[in-house]
């Protein structure tokens, strides 16, 4: 239900922009709340993200990486071979057990 949320407002958002022509250019000054540093659209009061390090809005990737850290899910799984290891001769058996 989560993604479902966030992804029609993303949705509403889109429409929004398309129909009042709102680009998100009337912002107020960056400040931070709850450790997120944003500055809001005056204009239809949309959140931005905001980097106080870099001094530059976050890109969407970067909202996201966020937001999964702030989670504490992090999702990104280490690259396995797919397939099992070779199994081993017989004759190198005995090696393995001395
Ligand atoms: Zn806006």
């Amino acid at each position: 239900m989560k993604l479902l949320t966030s992804c029609l407002r993303a949705v509403l958002d889109f429409f929004t922009e398309i129909l009042f022509g709102c680009s998100h250019s009337k912002l107020s000054r960056p400040f931070t709340l709850n450790d997120e540093t944003y500055e809001v659209c005056l204009d239809c009061g949309k959140q931005i993200y905001y980097s106080a390090q870099e001094m530059r809005p976050l890109t969407p990737w970067e909202v996201r990486r966020m937001k999964v850290a702030q989670a504490g899910e992090v999702k990104v799984m280490p690259v396995k071979p797919s397939r099992p290891q070779l199994v081993p001769a017989p004759e190198h058996k005995s090696n393995i057990a001395a």
